[in-house]
């Protein structure tokens, strides 16, 4: 669906990992953002956030977009088709990254810090920010300069790179779906990683950094990275950046409540298509999911479009029940 879009209209994004394969929960994330913005006549990129090489699996990034495109998902920019904003691989992007640690060093607000994850961990019994330690500034104002901080440490090992949080401040934004939210970045997760390295940026860095420089104003994803916005926003105003409108969705999850593993039966997008699935079961059931379709509602998602209504999306995560896993065919 390539079309000239309306000024201010919706820039969305589809960012997946490479990490492994598409599966019913990440597929369904990415539906709700493609009907945000096509619902409105926006525009939709794609990029391919591929930075945390040791966990990467070889052929995902292909075989996402493959599977992507046989759900009937579109975008008009991506590493597969090119933009205005390419390279879309975050791989290609080291540049962009480089250059707003730079920023972020020159505004003093970026330190070079040696501790290692043991080091961080001491003292602590559970991790404080759901999606990592936390920590309590060991090194800030510790070392003048990179070259200090590295004299510390042996020979091939680097120092990090820690943003320096604002102390006793409290972070609100008001998020498309679950309202108003608030947090202690401080007290959560403390001076957090911007690179592991001088070369090494971060989840965090990039993800500002790329849909800032791509023009994203809005970003739906999955509420398990609602406690990471707080810390995106202040990256956002440390860099002078503008921050998009951010959605938080809520996830598919196992009977049990936890998130969907492997162990939880096949629910990969490629096990469906192999065991002669068709897309439109498929959609009919994330779309059911969300409160948008009957039970086995074979649709498209042209069909689906004119009855998406972030108002009307269900507020509870979704389950992958034996119901669901019986209809979809999906082995334990
Ligand atoms: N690439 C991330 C993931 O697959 C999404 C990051 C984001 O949406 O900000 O979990």
């Amino acid at each position: 669906m390539t079309q000239i879009p309306p000024p201010g209209s919706p820039r969305g994004r589809l960012a997946p990992s490479p990490t492994g394969a598409l599966h019913l929960g990440n597929a369904r994330t990415f539906m709700i953002a493609w009907l945000s913005v096509r619902s409105r006549g926006g525009t939709l990129l794609l990029r391919m956030e591929d930075l945390d090489h040791p966990k990467n699996k070889p052929g995902a990034a292909g075989a996402a977009l493959d599977d992507l495109r046989w759900l009937g998902l579109d975008w008009d920019e991506g590493p597969d088709i090119g933009g205005p904003h390419a390279p879309y691989t975050q791989t290609q992007r080291r540049t962009h990254y480089a250059r707003a640690l730079e920023t972020l060093r020159a505004r003093g607000l970026a330190y070079p810090c040696v501790c290692s994850r043991r080091d961080v961990e001491v003292g602590q019994s559970a991790p404080h920010a759901e999606d990592g330690l936390f920590y309590p500034g060991l090194c800030r104002g510790r070392f003048a300069d990179y070259e200090a901080a590295r004299r510390v440490l042996h020979p091939g090992r680097l120092p990090a790179w820690r943003f320096r949080v604002p102390e006793g401040e409290t972070v609100r934004f008001e998020d498309g779906f679950h309202g108003p939210c608030a947090q202690q970045v401080d007290a959560l997760s403390g001076d957090f990683v911007l690179a592991r390295d001088p070369d090494g940026a971060g989840y965090m860095l990039a993800v500002v950094v790329d849909d800032a420089a791509m023009g994203v104003t809005e970003v739906v994803r999955g509420d398990d990275l609602l406690p990471a916005t707080p810390r995106q926003l202040l990256l956002y105003r440390a860099l002078g950046l503008v921050p998009p409108a951010f959605i938080h969705v809520p996830l598919v999850v196992s009977e049990e409540g936890r998130r969907l593993a492997k162990r939880h039966g096949d629910t990969r997008i490629s096990a469906l298509r192999a065991a002669g699935l068709a897309p439109e079961q498929v959609i009919g059931l994330l779309a059911w999911w969300c409160g948008w379709a009957a039970w086995g509602e074979r649709l498209t998602l042209r069909e689906l479009l004119p009855r998406f209504d972030l108002a009307t999306l269900r507020r509870e995560p979704a389950v992958l029940t034996k119901q669901v896993k019986a209809a979809m065919k999906i082995q334990d």
